[in-house]
């Protein structure tokens, strides 16, 4: 029987970002504050709305500032799937 040294290091996809509000100070939190998505693993975030209201497609407002890892560089909804990059992707060709 061989045991494992070392547990394989769990690779989630799509990686769970949750956003929530300060139930004192009202102020949007996310969690983890830092998280990290592999593009060798193809790694999406999915956001998910821990809010105490109604979700609908203004839930909040997650801004990549420096550049969007993804496709889009704002999220806002409940559950929104950040999407895969694709770099063969012609964006607003008309
Ligand atoms: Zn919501």
């Amino acid at each position: 029987m061989a045991t494992p040294s070392r547990t394989p290091r769990t690779v989630f996809n799509p990686v769970v970002v949750m956003i929530r509000t300060d139930p004192v100070t009202k102020q949007i939190e996310v969690f983890p504050e830092q998280f990290w998505v592999g593009r060798a693993e193809k790694q999406q975030v999915m956001w998910v709305c821990k809010q105490n209201h109604t979700h609908g497609s203004d839930c909040f407002r997650a801004h990549f500032d420096e550049g969007s890892p993804f496709t889009q560089s704002e999220f806002t909804e409940d559950l929104q799937l950040s999407g895969e990059r694709d770099f063969n992707a012609q964006l607003n060709k008309l």
